[in-house]
């Protein structure tokens, strides 16, 4: 087992990663920037070592400072968290490279799954199944562009290969506007991921979002830890989770996991992955395969008892992989909220002073946050400042749960999306589960 991991990234994830290291009796460096001088991961951390000022690119994202870091301090590993370098296939080769070992599958994997064009290719080859679209990247050619489009059927959508975040998407109902949209879409996707490529897939017009966490060894081992649902969606960003999904057979669900880890096995992944999918009509429509920790593992942790960042580390020190499919159980139902500093409707960033925070407790109530009274938002990263989780025996008592911890909240200085949650926790669509992923939009778009 490795001795000391560098934890590149910030904010709950950062503690999220220290708390596994520290059961595991690894010590941390953590690198931060100028901004985060204060937090709590940082004091807690055996080491610390600033990387660079407020920006993004000058510290978090700088491979050149988080590689220095982890020379100066002797670190074996570097674990990436989710967002910023995560899914940096550079990066991990970058680290590699350098003679550490990166907490995630091999750079070309990320590589592979980061081009969703490929990533899909290399589903189909595995057998799992894929949204109908375009057999590849989409041609110069418009008359060729036409054809595919008659082909997959309207509506569809346009999107970019490179493209990740809910960015570089767009959905056509009629021939008139296609060339225009994949245009547009095009020149968005050069600018946004130096990568003009986009591909076409039929625009499912009802879906939910269904994905499936694995694990795998890099070494043809692979399982799957059941599914998450995140539907509950705003600007494709998700607001909710759940686990395991509402009203769906289990037969379906077991189906589609064992392919996934099928995939990764004959992918020969490693590490912790997920496979998002849409879920319609009783159908799964692979979308993309993420190549790192989601923000949403904690439900999967809740329902199975696995500690997924333990599972990663483990992996990547090169232990074997003793994990067999049988030993995954699911038990009871989870639910998170990311809360945001925000304003709840209105949805404009809330930065700023926390003059008083209380986090809630109480059976089957988990926070995971790196916020405290006294706390200053800084302004310049992503706006989720806690994820606030809770488990039940049944997923109405879960629901229940988030109620009250919800209720017993307080967050003062700064506005946040509690009240949403809160909104949504009585929502009767909601509670009767399975809501589409344009569920919250509409019902945001009703309110008065
Ligand atoms: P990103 O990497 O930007 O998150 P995804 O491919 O995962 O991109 O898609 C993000 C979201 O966009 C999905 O959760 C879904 O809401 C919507 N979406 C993507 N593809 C389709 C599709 N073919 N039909 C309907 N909605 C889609």
């Amino acid at each position: 087992m490795f001795e000391k991991i560098l934890i590149a990234n910030r904010g709950e994830i950062a503690l999220r990663i220290q708390r596994a290291c520290r059961e595991l009796g690894i010590k941390t460096v953590v690198v931060y920037s100028e901004a985060d001088r204060g937090a709590k991961y940082v004091r807690l951390a055996d080491e610390s070592v600033c990387i660079g000022p407020a920006s993004p690119r000058d510290s978090y994202l700088s491979m050149p400072a988080i590689i220095s870091a982890a020379e100066v301090t002797d670190a074996e590993a570097i674990h990436p968290g989710y967002g910023f370098l995560a899914e940096n296939a550079d990066f991990a080769e970058r680290v590699e490279k350098s003679g550490f070992v990166f907490i995630g599958p091999r750079p070309q994997t990320i590589r592979e799954m980061g081009d969703k064009v490929m990533a899909k290719k290399a589903m189909i080859a595995a057998g799992v199944p894929v949204v109908p679209g375009s057999p590849g990247a989409l041609p110069d050619d418009p008359e060729e562009i036409v054809r595919i489009a008659r082909d997959v059927g309207y509506p569809v959508i346009v999107k970019a290969s490179g493209g990740g975040g809910g960015r570089g998407m767009r959905v056509v109902y009629t021939e008139a506007a296609l060339l225009t949209a994949v245009a547009t879409t095009r020149t968005e996707a050069a600018a946004a991921f130096n990568n003009p490529e986009v591909y076409m897939e039929r625009y499912l017009e009802n879906p939910r979002h269904i994905e499936i966490q694995v694990l795998a060894d890099g070494e043809r081992n692979a399982v799957w830890l059941g599914e998450r649902d995140c539907s509950l969606q705003r600007r494709h960003q998700k607001v909710i989770e759940e686990a395991p999904a509402p009203g769906i057979p289990r037969k379906l669900i077991e189906r589609i996991g064992e392919r996934c880890a099928e995939a990764c096995r004959k992918m020969g992944y490693r590490g912790a992955g997920t496979f998002e999918f849409l879920y319609e009509n009783g159908e799964f429509f692979f979308i993309e395969m993420n190549t790192r920790i989601q923000v949403e593992h904690t439900v999967t942790e809740m329902i199975t008892g696995f500690d997924l960042i333990q599972e990663q580390i483990r992996i990547a020190a090169g232990e074997k992989f003793t994990l067999r499919q049988r030993d995954v159980q699911f038990e009871g139902h989870a639910i998170e909220c990311r809360i945001c500093a925000e304003d709840p409707f209105k949805f404009i960033p809330s930065p700023g002073l926390i003059s008083n925070w209380h986090v809630p407790g109480g059976p089957g109530v988990r926070m995971d946050s790196h916020v405290f009274s006294g706390y200053v938002v800084p302004p310049f990263y992503d706006s989720m400042i806690a994820k606030l989780i809770t488990y039940g025996a049944t997923r109405e008592q879960a629901i229940a749960r988030m109620d009250i911890a919800l209720s017993e909240m307080v967050v003062e200085g700064i506005l946040t999306n509690i009240p949403l949650h809160r909104e949504l926790m009585q929502d009767a669509s909601f509670k009767a589960g399975g809501v589409s992923i344009h569920y919250l939009e509409q019902k945001l778009a009703q309110r008065p």
